[in-house]
């Protein structure tokens, strides 16, 4: 159920899988002063935040893991 959830979830974002530049950017955990969940472009930098954020990179990877997160 989760994963059907998430993955509807995933295919109705409009925020695209590829950076402008091209490099791919998928959801993943990360960090600055707390984790979140985001996109990260390796030649241009952070990309967007898509969660709130966790004091714990186990919370922001399970957050991550049942796309239950938003802003
Ligand atoms: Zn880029």
């Amino acid at each position: 159920m989760a994963t059907k959830t998430l993955m509807a979830f995933l295919a109705a974002r409009p925020n695209p899988d590829r950076c402008d530049c091209g490099a791919e950017i998928p959801l993943q955990v990360l960090v600055t002063c707390a984790y979140y969940v985001g996109r990260f472009c390796p030649n241009c930098g952070p990309f967007s935040r898509e969660s709130g954020y966790y004091r714990t990179r186990a919370e922001a990877e399970k957050a991550l893991a049942t796309g239950m997160f938003s802003r």
